[in-house]
C-alpha cells in the first residue's frame, strides 16, 4: 500500500498538496508536524502536515518529501480549525494563514534570507535610494526574503544592491536551509576538576604567585562560587576580577579553569518581587467584575465599557488570576502600540514568570521560544500578552481571552493576507476552546456596543475614574476666531499658551497631540500652487525638516528640498499643514527652558524605541511630550495635567465613513491622559470648527450621544454594524487594463447582486509604487448568507481570470474592511 500526506504549503494555493511517504514515515508522521518538500522546478518549502491517507492524487504524480522536520506536532488540531475558519471567512488560502501564523524561523525556504546587521553602524545619508528602502524595510521587519526585496525596490536583479548593503554593514545574509532557530547559549566557567579541593587550590595560588593577574581571576572565581552558589558567567567573572578575556582564556587553555555552555531562554523575566498582592477592587470595579462573570455564565462575550483610568486593568487581573488558578491559559490581546513596558511590568508584578510577551518587535528567536513554551504548556507561558499575531500560538487549553482597546483599528490586518480582524478572530478562537472573552474599552467600537445593546454580548461598565479622580475639563478653542484676532503664535492659541505656562510653572507635565508625523506634510508654491509629487505614487511628498528632504510615505522615494518651484521657477515654496516635528520646533522657540521630547514613528524605531521616550517622560526628564496617536494608548503618567490637541480638523475631515467614530475615540483617549491623579486635568482642543457635534460629544463625554447619532447614519447608508462590507481592490501597472478589469468585475457583481455594489473608484492615493489602484465595495446585508455571497464572488473571479488580459491584475479581498 502507498502512503500519502496532504500538506499546507505557505503560498496562496486553493488546495492542499499531496506528497508520498514511506511506510516508516507513515508510522511517525502526525498532522501538525512540518516537512520539507520540493515544489515546482527547484523550490523547497516548509510545509505543514494536514492529514495522512492512502489515496494517490488523481491529476499528478505525488513527489516524495525531503525530510520530516519535527519529532512531534508543532501545531495542534484546534489551530488548524481556527486557520480554516480565518481562510474561509477572510477569503484567503489556508497557506497564507499558515505563513502568517508561524514565526518565520519555522518556515525556511531554499531562498536566501536577509537580516539587518545589528552590529553595523549605518550612515543613512550614505545610502542610495533603493538601498535606503531595503534598510528602512528592515527597521519594521526583522527579516526579508529576496523576492520581498525585489518587490520593495521593484526590480528583479537585486543581488548587486544586496552586495553593496553587505559591504556597508547594513544587512547579513542567511543561507541555511533547515536549522535557523538556535537556542541562546551562555558561556560559564568553573574551576578545573583537578583544583576543586582546598589544598589543590592553595597549591595553585602558590604556583600562580608570579602571575598576579591570573591568581586574581582564580580568587575572584572562588569568591563568586562561595557567594552566589550558582553557575558563574564568564562576563561576570571578567567584571568582578577586573581582568580581560585574554587572561581568562589563558587559564582555560592551561586547564585551570573549565568553560561550559548553558542553554538559556532569551525571553526572561528578571523581576524579583514575585509576591505582589492583588489590589482590592472598589465597588464599581467589583460590580463590573460580577456583571462580566454573569455574561460568562450565559456563554456570552462581555463588553467592559470603562472610562479612561477607571481601573479596567485591575479587573482583567482578577479574571486572569481566576483563569490560571483553574489551570488554564490566558491571552491578553492588545494593539501593538499599547504594548508598553508600563503595562507589562504591572502584570509581571502580579504574575511574575507566568507571563510571556509576543509581538512584532520581538526577534524571530524570541518568538520561537514563546511558541515552544506555549506548545510545551510551560507555566512561564500560561499567560500570554501580545499583539494580534499572538492569536496564532499553539494554545491547548485557553480559558480566557481579553481584548483590550477593542475599538482599535489596528487590530485589523491590512496587508498581506489573511486580512483578519484580531478581535473577531479571537472570539472564534475562544469559542473553539470553550473559553471566556472580554472586550474592553473606554470608547467601544460601534459594532461591539451595538452587539451589547441587542443582547448578543453581555455588558459591564465603570463610569467613573478610580479613586474619585474627576474626568478632565475639556475646553474647545476656535482657531478661526483666534487667527482673526491675531492671537496665534505659530500653531499655538493664546489659551493653550496660558495653560502651558501655568502647568509648567506648577512643575507639571504637558502632552501635545498632532496626528501627523514629519515637519509639514507638504510643500506648496505660493506663486503657482504647485506642490512636488512622488513620481511613483499619486501623493505629494512630505517635508522632513531634520534632513531637509521631501519624502514619500508610501514608497520611500526622497529628494533634497528644492530651492525653487520646479513648475514656475519662483523661490516661493512654502510649507502647508504641520506635523509633530514642527510643533516641537515651535514649542522650543516659545519655551526655550522646557525640555521637550517627541514620540512618533520616526523617533520610536527599534525594539526599545518607545521605552526610552516613555521612561524619560515618566522620570520627568521631559516636561513636554509631542506625539501622534501613539501616545494615546494605555499610558499612565502621573504628573500630566494638560493635554493640548493642536488641530482636531484633519481627523474629522478624513474621507471615511468611520471618521467621526474614530475622532471621538482618539480625542477621548488622548484627553484621558490628563489628570490621572487627584487634581483635575485640563484638555484644550484647537479646531477651526469648534461647534462640530463630535467635539461637543467629546467635551461632554457623551458616548451614548455619539453612538446614537453615528448608528443612525450607518443605518441610513447601510454601513456596519447594520451591514457587512467586502472591499475588492484591483491593482495593475497599466492604467487602461486596470480600468477595464475593475469595470468588468463590477459588472459581474451587479448582475448577480443587483444592489449594494459601489465603484469601481480610485482611493485617495490612486497609484502606489507605480501600481494603479481601484476599489469596489460590496455591501452585504446581515440577512444575506455570507458563504453564498463569497461563492458568487469567487465564481465571478474564476471567469475574470479566464480573460487573458486580466490575468496579471491583482485582486485583493478585504472582508469587514475598516
Ligand atoms: P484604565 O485601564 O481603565 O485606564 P487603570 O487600570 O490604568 O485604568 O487604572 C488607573 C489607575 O488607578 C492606575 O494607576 C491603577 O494602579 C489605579 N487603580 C485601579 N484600580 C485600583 C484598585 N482597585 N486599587 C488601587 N489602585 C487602583
Ligand atoms: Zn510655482
Ligand atoms: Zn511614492
Amino acid at each position: 500500500m502507498q502512503h500519502f500526506i496532504n500538506v499546507i504549503l505557505p503560498i496562496p494555493l486553493e488546495k492542499l498538496f499531496t506528497y508520498s511517504i514511506s511506510e516508516t514515515e507513515f508510522q511517525h508522521i502526525e498532522p501538525g508536524m512540518r516537512v520539507a518538500v520540493p515544489f515546482g522546478k527547484s523550490k523547497i518549502y516548509t510545509a505543514l502536515v494536514y492529514e495522512t491517507h492512502t489515496n494517490p492524487p488523481e491529476v499528478y504524480e505525488a513527489k516524495e518529501i525531503h525530510k520530516i522536520l519535527d519529532d512531534a506536532p508543532v501545531v495542534n488540531p484546534v489551530q488548524l480549525r481556527h486557520w480554516r475558519w480565518i481562510a474561509d471567512y477572510y477569503m484567503c488560502t489556508i497557506g497564507e494563514v499558515f505563513r502568517s501564523a508561524m514565526p518565520s524561523a519555522f518556515l525556511l525556504e531554499s531562498e536566501t534570507l536577509i537580516l539587518r546587521n545589528e552590529r553595523g553602524v549605518v550612515d543613512e545619508n550614505g545610502l542610495k535610494d533603493d538601498e535606503f528602502l531595503v534598510y528602512e524595510a528592515l527597521q519594521h521587519q526583522s527579516m526579508l526574503r529576496v523576492d520581498e526585496v525585489s518587490a520593495i525596490i521593484d526590480r528583479k536583479n537585486v543581488l548587486p544592491i544586496l552586495n553593496r548593503l553587505i559591504e556597508k554593514q547594513v544587512i547579513l545574509l542567511k543561507d541555511e536551509i533547515y536549522e535557523q532557530y538556535k537556542p541562546k547559549l551562555v558561556r560559564y566557567v568553573k574551576l578545573g576538576s583537578a583544583y576543586r579541593s582546598e589544598e589543590k587550590l592553595e597549591e595553585l595560588l602558590e604556583s600562580l604567585s608570579r602571575a598576579p593577574k591570573q591568581s586574581q581571576v582564580v580568587l575572584a572565581l572562588f569568591q563568586l562560587e562561595v557567594k552566589d552558589k550558582k553557575p558563574i558567567k564568564i562576563t561576570d567573572l571578567e567584571q568582578s576580577s577586573g581582568s580581560s578575556k585574554a587572561v581568562i582564556k589563558a587559564l582555560v587553555d592551561k586547564g585551570i579553569l573549565e568553560e561550559y555552555l548553558i542553554r538559556i531562554d532569551r525571553v526572561n523575566y528578571e523581576g524579583e518581587n514575585e509576591d505582589f498582592d492583588l489590589k482590592t477592587l472598589n465597588e464599581y470595579q467589583q460590580k463590573a467584575l460580577v456583571d462580566i462573570q454573569k455574561s460568562f455564565d450565559d456563554n456570552k462575550v462581555a463588553l467592559l465599557h470603562g472610562v479612561t483610568s477607571s481601573g479596567k486593568t485591575e479587573v482583567y487581573v482578577k479574571l486572569i488570576e481566576e483563569c490560571i488558578n483553574s489551570g488554564k491559559q490566558a491571552l491578553y490581546l492588545l494593539p501593538e502600540i499599547a504594548l508598553t513596558t508600563q503595562l507589562i511590568s504591572r502584570l509581571q508584578d502580579y504574575f511574575g514568570e507566568k507571563i510571556s510577551v509576543y509581538h512584532s518587535k520581538y526577534s524571530i528567536h524570541e518568538r520561537v521560544e514563546v511558541w515552544n513554551n506555549v506548545l510545551a504548556q510551560k507555566s512561564k507561558a500560561q499567560i500570554v500578552i501580545g499583539a494580534r499575531s499572538s492569536l496564532f500560538l499553539p494554545y491547548s487549553d485557553l480559558g480566557l481571552i481579553i481584548i483590550d482597546e477593542e475599538h482599535e483599528g489596528s487590530f485589523k490586518q491590512f496587508d498581506p493576507a489573511p486580512r483578519y480582524h484580531a478581535r473577531d478572530a479571537a472570539i472564534v478562537l475562544s469559542k473553539l476552546h470553550n473559553a471566556n472573552t472580554v472586550l474592553g474599552s473606554a470608547t467601544p467600537s460601534l459594532e461591539s456596543y451595538y452587539n451589547s445593546q441587542t443582547g448578543k454580548y453581555g455588558y459591564a461598565s465603570i463610569d467613573r475614574r478610580f479613586g474619585n479622580v474627576v474626568m478632565p475639563d475639556i475646553e474647545l478653542v476656535d482657531l478661526k476666531d483666534q487667527t482673526r484676532k491675531r492671537r496665534m503664535k505659530g500653531h499655538f492659541s493664546e489659551r493653550l499658551l496660558e495653560e502651558i505656562t501655568e502647568t509648567l510653572d506648577n512643575g507639571e507635565q504637558v502632552i501635545l497631540f498632532q496626528n501627523r508625523r514629519g515637519f509639514a506634510p507638504i510643500v506648496e508654491c505660493t506663486t503657482c500652487g504647485h506642490s512636488p509629487q512622488c513620481p511613483n505614487c499619486d501623493v505629494s511628498l512630505t517635508y522632513h525638516q531634520h534632513r531637509k528632504q521631501l519624502r514619500c510615505h508610501y514608497c520611500g522615494h526622497h529628494i533634497a528640498l528644492p530651492e525653487n518651484c520646479e513648475a514656475c521657477g519662483s523661490p516661493t515654496l512654502d510649507t502647508k499643514g504641520f506635523g509633530t516635528e514642527q510643533v516641537e520646533q515651535e514649542f522650543k522657540d516659545l519655551f526655550p527652558k522646557a525640555n521637550v521630547g517627541r514620540m512618533d514613528l520616526d523617533t520610536t524605531r527599534g525594539k526599545y524605541g518607545y521605552e526610552k521616550i516613555i521612561t524619560a517622560f515618566e522620570q520627568q526628564e521631559l516636561d513636554v511630550l509631542v506625539g501622534t496617536q501613539m501616545l494615546t494608548k494605555g499610558l499612565d503618567f502621573r504628573n500630566v495635567n494638560l493635554v493640548g490637541i493642536m488641530n482636531a480638523d484633519s481627523l474629522l475631515n478624513f474621507p471615511d465613513y468611520r471618521a467621526h467614530e474614530r475622532s471621538f475615540q482618539l480625542l477621548t483617549q488622548v484627553a484621558g491622559r490628563a489628570g490621572r491623579t487627584k487634581k483635575r486635568g485640563k484638555v484644550i482642543i484647537q479646531s477651526y470648527n469648534p461647534y462640530h457635534q463630535i467635539l461637543k460629544q467629546v467635551s461632554t463625554n457623551d458616548y451614548l450621544g455619539m453612538f446614537k447619532e453615528q448608528l443612525y447614519e450607518r443605518e441610513q447608508f447601510l454601513y456596519p454594524p447594520v451591514n457587512r462590507i467586502i472591499k475588492i481592490t484591483f491593482k495593475h501597472k497599466n492604467y487602461n487594463t486596470l480600468n477595464d478589469a475593475a469595470e468588468w468585475f463590477a459588472k459581474g457583481l451587479r448582475n448577480v447582486f443587483k444592489s449594494g455594489i459601489l465603484g469601481p473608484e480610485y482611493p485617495p492615493v490612486a497609484r502606489i509604487r507605480n501600481q494603479y489602484i481601484k476599489n469596489v465595495i460590496i455591501k452585504v446585508s446581515l440577512k444575506q448568507s455570507l458563504p453564498q455571497t463569497k461563492n458568487s464572488i469567487k465564481r465571478i473571479e474564476n471567469s475574470f481570470n479566464a480573460v487573458s488580459q486580466f490575468r496579471s491584475v491583482r485582486v485583493i479581498y478585504n472582508v469587514d474592511h475598516i
